[in-house]
């Protein structure tokens, strides 16, 4: 198999040759057929997250097909299409997982983060937290983010609450390009703010159905309900709690975000609030699946061969993709 490894953070990932894996009891062997990059994977190969495993393959938001299955395995066969998500494993007995916050585990395991991930020919997975793809799309580059930013849209757009009917989107990435047309479709209005003079990215929020599209430095033309953060710039925080109205919600979707400066006690006043975000349970993942097999979304895409990973990275971290890089083996 082939797969792209991070050896050393900050170092370019490194084409390497192993022998095709087995899976072990409740595992999958999968053939991959797409892998998304998600900027976590960015977060991780620039070192901006601590590296619990040494090398490591990343990438989370794998689709493939099961070729092989380890013992014990049952609800999955030879030949389906599945999806593996960030939460590769969790442990299902300390109290978050037993009050249903599986994302907030105690032992969790990640995908390309503590086990080898989607950046390769062939990934193992355990089975139980591999998710049915029975989408009406079969391009499995534009299943592919709707594995990670589709899902963590869904989850931050719940943490916006149902009542925020104005919402701002920060940073028009791969999972704002997808929650835009989630809410779009619940019949929401979406304000979408990109990095100052990004008239590309405006041009495309706009094109997918937002009212307002401008740079993160300007106001927002209404207040709004809530606003969700995907840029990791913390300095969009205390902007952001500017833009929403008294008992507003700010929602920092991201894993990582740069330090969030100092800001007058006032901005947060009036019962505004700011939270987070943290990982996904599986029943996020279903929600959005099921509602984008009701409401089939619009997945722009860049595709790269695997091989050229570092190249999809350095495009993501300048800000060059509209929507998704994947990368094909
Ligand atoms: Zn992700
Ligand atoms: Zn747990």
């Amino acid at each position: 198999m082939r797969a792209m490894v991070l050896n050393t953070a900050m170092l370019p990932l490194e084409l390497e040759r192993r022998s095709i894996p087995q899976p072990g009891p409740g595992e999958l062997r999968l053939r991959v057929l797409a892998c998304a990059v998600c900027r976590t994977d960015l977060h991780i190969v620039d070192g901006e997250l601590p590296l619990p495993v040494l090398p490591i393959v990343p990438g989370h938001e794998i689709v493939g097909v099961v070729e092989a299955l380890g013992a014990g395995v049952e609800g999955h066969r030879a030949g389906d299409r599945v999806g593996v998500p960030w939460l590769g494993h969790s442990c299902g007995c300390c109290a978050f997982c037993i009050e249903g916050h599986e994302n907030l585990c105690d032992a969790p395991r990640f995908t390309g983060y503590h086990r080898d991930g989607g950046f390769a020919s062939h990934v193992i997975a355990e089975a139980a937290f591999c998710l049915p793809l029975t989408l009406p799309e079969t391009d499995a580059a534009r299943i592919a983010p709707l594995l990670c930013a589709g899902p963590i849209g869904w989850r931050s757009l719940k943490a916006a609450g149902e009542g925020a009917h104005r919402l701002g989107l920060y940073g028009f990435g791969a999972a704002a390009h997808l929650v835009a047309q989630v809410a779009t479709a619940q019949g929401r209005e979406v304000y979408a703010f990109t990095r100052p003079g990004d008239h590309e990215a405006q041009a495309f929020a706009r094109g997918l159905g937002a009212r307002w599209a401008g740079g993160s430095d300007e106001c927002a033309p209404e207040p709004l309900d809530a606003a969700i953060i995907f840029a990791p710039a913390g300095g969009l925080v205390p902007a952001a709690l500017r833009a929403v109205r008294k008992g507003g919600r700010v929602v920092c979707g991201g894993i990582h975000m740069s330090d969030i400066p100092a800001f007058p006690y006032r901005w947060l006043w009036e019962e505004r609030s700011v939270s987070s975000v943290a990982n996904l349970t599986r029943a996020d993942a279903r929600e959005f699946l099921d509602f984008a097999q009701a409401h089939p979304l619009q997945v722009h895409v860049r595709t790269y061969p695997l091989r050229q990973a570092n190249e999809a990275l350095d495009d993501l971290r300048a800000g060059r993709i509209e929507g998704a890089a994947v990368l094909l083996p």
